[in-house]
């Protein structure tokens, strides 16, 4: 197969990009089949506060077990997900999913804690969102503030809408944190009018945290960002003790990664929460 490529004469396909294009379509109709047969299943990054090592919450993350294909991960399938519009009813069952295990666990007697499940840029601009979160809400029983739904910066660079949107899902009670800070935007200044809890500091600049001078910078800028404009924060994939020593003495509120726990299944989250009791 040749292409014409002007002046510079012709240039060949690479196979890969016909052997990606036909995986991709393979992929698009497995998605298809595991959202109609639920073969998605949720597990549970917990997050804790450094200072008290106390359990504060639970990330809620996608895992798809195909039967032939084995796990795919979501960095594979979520973008999939996204460009054919498959993502809207997959993460609605995933809030709804999420906020129903919440509430069961509240119902089962644990002290409560806040769940949160990623939302797409897609999903973010579907005009019935706050109406569909609200309504899960509703059906579940969960309180809303047991709800916080994690959102990446790059929603501000598609539309002005985004403000909005965002307070009138914190009008309903539910807690709103930017995934992967500052990564996606130019500026941080910015967060000064947004309507959010939390900021989420990217695992890209906590990698590297405990021996690089600009990691460091980054990450104290945006923990006096945080403070200066009251709002909490938490560092993401935490793996050694070298980054948790110094986020702790940076003042970091709260941290999530391997160091302290991978994602587990439910059942995991239940003996985790059953230790936090005695
Ligand atoms: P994210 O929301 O930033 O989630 C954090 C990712 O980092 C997760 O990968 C988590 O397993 C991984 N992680 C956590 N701690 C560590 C650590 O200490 N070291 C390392 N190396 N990794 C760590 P995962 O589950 O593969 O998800 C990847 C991304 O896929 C997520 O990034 C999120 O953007 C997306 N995603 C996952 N689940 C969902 C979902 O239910 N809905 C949507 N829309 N996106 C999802
Ligand atoms: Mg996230
Ligand atoms: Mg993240
Ligand atoms: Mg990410």
């Amino acid at each position: 197969f040749v292409k014409e490529r002007g002046r510079n004469g012709f240039e060949f396909f690479h196979p890969s990009i016909e052997e990606k294009s036909l995986e991709r379509i393979l992929l698009e109709n497995e998605l298809r089949k595991a959202m109609e047969h639920e073969h998605f299943h949720i597990d549970y990054q917990p997050k804790y506060e450094l200072l008290t090592g106390k359990l504060v919450g639970a990330e809620a993350l996608v895992r798809w077990n195909h039967p032939e294909l084995g796990r795919i991960p979501p960095n594979k399938f979520i973008p999939i997900a996204e460009e054919t519009g498959l993502i809207v009813p997959i993460g609605e069952w995933i809030l709804r999913r999420a906020c129903e295990q919440n509430r069961a666990w509240q119902a089962e007697g644990y002290a409560p804690f806040r769940v949160s499940v990623n939302l797409s840029v897609r999903q973010f601009f579907q005009p019935d969102l706050v109406e569909r979160v609200r309504e899960i809400l509703e059906d579940t029983g969960l309180e809303p503030q047991w709800l916080e739904l994690e959102i990446t910066e790059s929603i501000f660079a598609e539309t002005d809408n985004a403000v909005p949107i965002l307070q009138s899902i914190r009008d309903l009670g539910v807690h709103i944190s930017i995934d992967d800070f500052g990564t996606g935007y130019s500026s941080f200044s910015y967060v000064k009018h947004l309507p959010v809890d939390t900021i989420k500091i990217d695992a890209s600049f906590i990698r590297d945290v405990h021996m690089n001078k600009e990691s460091q910078a980054i990450v104290r800028a945006i923990l006096t960002i945080a403070q200066t404009l009251h709002l909490n924060v938490i560092a993401e994939g935490v793996e050694r003790e070298e980054q948790l020593a110094f986020l702790h003495a940076e003042g970091c509120r709260e941290g999530q990664g391997y160091l302290f726990s991978k994602p587990i299944p439910r059942q995991e989250i239940e003996t985790l929460l059953k230790a936090a009791e005695a």
